[in-house]
């Protein structure tokens, strides 16, 4: 330390000018550093559906949140080196959940880059064999499973590791604090990043395309709204400046998006029961909560040209599955 002082003493004017500019650069560093960055993963193609969020956590220290689908890996890729950064540097993947939309990539970043991925307890295993997973997504995918999401594989043990809620991930500048976050799946975690103030939270936090409303997804099998109202609440209470969701980006105002989608999850989540009630089937249903549900986004003045967007990101088939199964599951007295 004495040494370096004196050193100092002695700089010439020319080392000043140096030290002046490193100063200006380490600065400039320090600014980039609080930067999170967003890559759209082009998801078949179409934008706005998939987005991914890429955080400098570190000099060549790179995080992402959630991977996209298998489909999408190179598109990612060619994202991260667009921002500017080097994809080997993608030494950590947070998982909001292993839902293949949002994860089904993970084992490529995994092999190619040796990335370690963080999920929830009862997601980590799925990201280790995924064939439990793959089973139940050809149920609802059949033969379009490769189509959508690409292929399948396998992340080494090593490279996964499972958090708990409340768990704090200190990555190089960064500090995550783990949120368990059921409701859309019982294995979602959102992730918060106190010193943006953001929150990212995967699914939980709704579907939200180009400045519209917020949708809540609803695909089976692990719908439990009792759960998700809890969730948003959790987020809720750490007051965060934005959120960053998977479809569609970051929410720049979120308490009053967070507050319309709990509300829209209970209503849509009752429209259902009484579907149900009526003793309608699945089939039945899907168009009338098609059309349902277009009409709440056109009541919210959500332009004509985005209906297409938000039930891409947020099929009605999906969502009568899922709440199907939550009505019939947890509250079986109410519906016949
Ligand atoms: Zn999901």
């Amino acid at each position: 330390m004495t040494g370096l002082r004196i050193q100092n003493l002695f700089l010439s004017d020319q080392s000043n000018k140096q030290l002046k500019i490193a100063g200006v650069q380490a600065v400039l560093r320090l600014i980039l550093l609080r930067m999170v960055h967003l890559i759209d993963a082009l998801h078949l193609g179409k934008p706005d559906v998939i987005c991914i969020a890429l955080v400098e956590c570190g000099p060549n220290e790179l995080l992402l949140v959630d991977s996209g689908p298998e489909s999408v890996f190179g598109s990612v890729v060619e994202g991260v080196r667009s921002l500017g950064f080097e994809p080997g540097h993608v030494r950590h993947l947070l998982a909001s959940h292993v839902h293949l939309d949002h994860t089904g990539g993970a084992w490529r970043w995994a092999k190619e880059f040796g990335t370690t991925i963080y999920a929830h307890p009862k997601g980590a295993p799925h990201l280790v064999d995924p064939s439990k997973l793959v089973e139940s997504a050809k149920r609802i995918y059949g033969d379009k499973m490769g189509f959508l999401w690409g292929a399948v594989g396998s992340i080494p043990e090593g490279h996964v590791i499972a958090v708990e809620d409340g768990a704090e991930l200190q990555i190089s500048s960064k500090r995550f604090q783990v949120l368990c976050t059921p409701g859309h799946a019982q294995h979602h975690n959102s992730y918060w990043l106190e010193s943006e103030r953001t929150v990212f939270a995967g699914d939980v936090a709704g579907v939200l395309i180009r400045g519209g409303p917020p949708v809540p997804p609803f695909p089976p099998p692990d719908i439990h709204l009792e759960s998700w109202k809890d969730s948003l609440d959790k987020i809720r209470s750490l007051q965060p400046a934005s959120i960053h969701i998977t479809h569609f980006g970051k929410v720049a105002d979120p308490m009053p998006a967070l507050d319309a989608l709990e509300k829209r999850i209970f209503g849509w989540a009752d429209w259902m029961k009484e579907r149900l009630i009526e003793g309608k089937s699945e089939a039945e249903i899907i168009p009338e909560f098609e059309k349902f549900t277009v009409r709440e986004l056109l009541g919210d003045r959500t332009p004509r040209e985005d209906l297409a967007t938000y039930e891409y990101a947020d099929p009605a088939s999906m969502s009568v599955a899922g709440l199907t199964r939550y009505w019939r599951k947890y509250h079986p007295e109410q519906v016949p």
